[in-house]
């Protein structure tokens, strides 16, 4: 009887074992799923419009994060307003993602994203927005680990609007390209003056200058890692 018994505990618990395992596979390969890179190339306007939907669809459900996402947080954001507690500027890079960087939810950020985290004009009239009318106490510009726009920054040949973009970049890696080292340290030390460079015109806008004044906000610098997921402040 003890054995039997036994048994039967011994086989329930590598059915346990066997169906977790399954399960945690088939959650992993979902995942797999949901991560584009450069091998998948296959998409066209159409289907990547239709991906979108989809997500939409699985959004709409909130079938993952729940009660920061679902139904209930959009109907109190719609009834009571948004009061996000930090702005964030960083790049439109599709692995930098600030809602999922810091684990955010509905109206918890007001995310301004734009290639190598920039300033201009319309970048500055959403954070003085944020600012004024939102009331938000904290600006954080985010740069990132192998940010395409700083890389190309030190080329010369792109014309047009992201010339121009690149433009705004390019002091910060002939600053950084001056110091020495590494062609990867000089990129690393070339976001950060970036991210420096777009600090310091944020903090010279005459609104914001105001509320940095009055001690009510503060603009701070980050870095955040593709490979760990860590985001460094800026001293
Ligand atoms: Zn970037």
């Amino acid at each position: 009887m003890y054995n039997k018994l036994n048994f039967s505990i011994i086989c329930s618990i590598c059915v346990l074992a066997i169906a977790s395992i399954v399960f945690i596979n088939s959650n992993n390969t979902e995942n797999e799923k949901t991560i584009q890179t450069s091998i998948d190339s296959n998409f066209n306007s159409t289907s990547s419009l239709n991906k979108l939907m989809e997500g939409n669809k699985k959004y709409v459900d909130a079938t993952y994060n729940a009660s920061i996402i679902d139904a209930k947080a959009r109907e109190s954001l719609l009834k009571n307003g948004q009061k996000p507690f930090a702005i964030v500027l960083t790049c439109s890079d599709s692995r930098v993602v600030p809602e999922n960087i810091f684990y955010t939810g509905l109206g918890d950020i007001f995310v301004i994203r734009v290639a190598g985290n920039v300033v201009d004009e319309s970048v500055i009239g959403s954070i003085e927005f944020g600012v004024d009318s939102l009331k938000i106490p904290l600006i954080l510009v985010l740069g990132h680990e192998d940010c395409g726009a700083v890389y190309n920054s030190k080329s010369t040949d792109i014309k047009g609007s992201l010339g121009k973009l690149l433009n705004k970049i390019a002091p910060s890696y002939e600053k950084a390209k001056a110091l020495g080292g590494s062609e990867s340290e000089i990129i690393q030390r070339a976001t950060d003056f970036n991210v420096e460079n777009s600090m310091n015109i944020i903090s010279e806008n005459k609104v914001v200058k105001k509320y940095i004044n009055g001690g009510v906000v503060d603009v701070i610098g980050g870095n955040y890692s593709l490979e760990t997921g860590i985001v460094r402040l800026l001293n």
